[in-house]
C-alpha cells in the first residue's frame, strides 16, 4: 500500500493562518504574535486570539469532514504558520466510546461516552499540546526545551522534538511512572528523576534557564499548549454533529485541557458553527490533590499551593496551577464543579471500567468514572444527563494488577476446572 499523501499534515499546501495577537489572560494586554513569549507580565498565562471572521470565511464544516483524521486537520483554528514546522507522529481522531452496561448498571436513561486520548501518539492527550508548542518552537526557532512533567507530558514532548528535531531536558518526581520515563530516554530526551513533586521539577527548569538557554515547555508557562488541548473541544464538538453533550469530566491538573475545551468553544460560537449551550466542565482531582476543588469550594479565585500531595494518579498530582483562576472561571460559567476522588475509588473504577465494559482507564481516566458515580449519587448530575468522561491516557502505561494464576504443561491439567 504506497502512503497517501493526503494524509500527511506536512505536506505543504494553501495554509492561511489567522493569528492576530496574544493576549494576557488576567489583564487583557496584547502582545505580539510571531515573536518567543513566556508568561505575561503580570505572570499569567497568555492566550491566542485569531481573526475569526476571517477564519470562518477560510473553512466550513463540509471542508473540514473531508480531511484526514487527527488534529492538525483544525489548522485554521492553530497558530502555526508554515506546514513545514508541523510536526506529526501520525495521529488520529481519538474515539468516543460509549459505556451501555455502566449506563444500565448507573441507573439508567442518560448517555455515558468515553473520549478515549490514550489513541494518540505516545499514548496520551500531551500529544496534542505539546505537537502545538514542539511546532511553534521549531516556527520561532527554538533550539532546546525543557519541562517538568509527571510522565506524559514528558514522553510528548521527547517524541515530538526529537521529530522535530529539537534538543529536549526533562525533569520528572523520582516516583513518575516507569514507562513513561523510560519512554522519554528512549525517545532521546536528557531525562532526570529529582526527590520532589512536579512544582519542585518545575523550579529547576526555570533556574536552569540562564545557564543553558532552554525553553520552558512547563504547562502554560508558554502560549500554544493550550491550543493544542484546544482540539479536544473542537473534535468533541464535530463528533457530536455540533451539539455539546451536557457534561465534561475532566481530569485537572494544569488544566491545559479544560481552559482549551472552553476556548474552543467560545471559538466555535463566534464563527457561528455551534450556539450558546455549553456542557457543564467538572473538574475532577483528587482527594490528596484537590487545590481546585477546595478554591471552587471555598468561592476563591486562586488555588494555593496543596501540601502534602499525594495520589496515584500521577497526572492530576499537581500541588499549584498557574491557570488555577482560568480553571475556576471556566468550571463556574459552565455551571460545573469541581469535585475529589479518594484513590480507593480510583482503582475501584479502573476495575469496573474494565471488567464491565472491557475498557482499560488510566487512573485519571478512573478518576473522571468515579467523579460521575459521585456526582451521580449526590444529585449534582441528573440520570438524563449526556455525560463525557476523559480518558487522557492509555492504561497500558501504568502499573496494572499481577496475574498469579499458573500452570505446569508437564502434568495432566483438568481443563473442566479452569
Ligand atoms: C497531564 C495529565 C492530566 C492533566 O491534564 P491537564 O490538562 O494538564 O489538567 C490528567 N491525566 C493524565 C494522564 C495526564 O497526563
Amino acid at each position: 500500500m504506497s502512503p497517501d499523501p493526503s494524509r500527511d499534515p506536512t505536506v505543504a499546501e494553501e495554509r492561511p493562518t489567522f493569528v492576530t495577537h496574544l493576549e494576557c489572560s488576567m489583564t487583557g494586554r496584547a502582545y505580539e504574535a510571531d515573536q518567543v513569549h513566556g508568561l505575561s507580565e503580570a505572570g499569567k498565562p497568555l492566550l491566542v486570539r485569531y481573526d475569526l471572521e476571517a477564519l470562518a470565511k477560510a473553512v466550513n464544516k463540509a471542508a473540514l469532514a473531508e480531511r484526514p483524521g487527527g488534529f492538525w486537520r483544525f489548522r485554521e483554528f492553530l497558530p502555526v504558520r508554515k506546514a513545514e514546522n508541523v510536526v506529526s507522529l501520525g495521529e488520529v481522531t481519538t474515539p468516543i466510546v460509549r459505556l451501555p452496561r455502566l449506563e444500565a448498571a448507573n441507573g439508567g436513561g442518560g448517555a455515558l461516552f468515553v473520549k478515549d486520548e490514550g489513541r494518540l501518539p505516545t499514548g496520551s492527550f500531551k500529544a496534542r499540546g505539546l505537537a502545538l508548542a514542539v511546532a511553534m518552537a521549531r516556527e520561532l526557532g527554538l533550539e532546546h526545551l525543557a519541562m517538568p512533567t509527571a510522565g506524559n507530558a514528558g514522553a510528548a514532548m521527547a517524541a515530538y522534538a526529537k521529530r522535530a528535531g529539537l534538543r529536549s531536558t526533562i525533569f520528572c518526581p523520582d516516583d513518575a511512572p516507569a514507562v513513561a520515563v523510560s519512554e522519554m530516554a528512549v525517545q532521546g530526551a536528557a531525562v532526570y528523576q529529582v526527590n520532589g513533586l512536579i512544582n519542585d521539577c518545575g523550579k529547576l527548569v526555570g533556574e536552569g534557564k540562564a545557564a543553558t538557554g532552554w525553553f520552558d515547555l512547563s504547562t502554560l508557562k508558554e502560549p500554544y499548549r493550550i491550543e493544542g488541548k484546544k482540539t479536544m473541544g473542537l473534535e468533541l464538538a464535530e463528533q457530536f454533529g455540533w451539539e455539546l453533550p451536557d457534561v465534561i469530566f475532566y481530569p485537572t491538573g494544569g488544566g491545559t485541557g479544560l481552559i482549551g475545551m472552553w476556548k474552543a468553544f467560545a471559538e466555535l460560537e463566534a464563527i457561528g458553527w455551534i450556539g450558546s449551550k455549553r456542557p457543564r466542565m467538572v473538574a475532577v482531582q483528587s482527594t490528596g490533590c484537590a487545590p481546585i476543588v477546595k478554591a471552587f469550594e471555598e468561592g476563591e479565585e486562586h488555588a494555593p499551593l496543596w501540601p502534602d500531595a499525594h495520589t496515584i494518579a500521577a497526572g492530576i498530582r499537581v500541588p499549584i496551577a498557574v491557570g488555577d483562576f482560568l480553571i475556576l472561571r471556566a468550571v463556574r460559567e459552565s455551571g460545573g464543579f469541581a469535585i475529589a476522588v479518594t484513590d480507593e475509588a480510583i482503582l475501584a473504577g479502573v476495575d469496573e471500567v474494565a471488567k464491565t465494559e472491557g475498557l482499560l482507564l488510566c487512573p485519571e481516566g478512573a478518576a473522571t468514572y468515579a467523579a460521575y458515580k459521585q456526582a451521580l449519587a449526590a444529585g449534582r448530575v441528573g440520570p438524563q444527563d449526556r455525560c463525557v468522561l476523559y480518558n487522557c491516557a492509555t492504561g497500558l502505561k501504568y502499573p496494572l494488577p499481577e496475574v498469579t494464576s499458573r500452570l505446569d504443561r508437564h502434568k495432566p491439567i483438568d481443563y473442566a476446572a479452569l
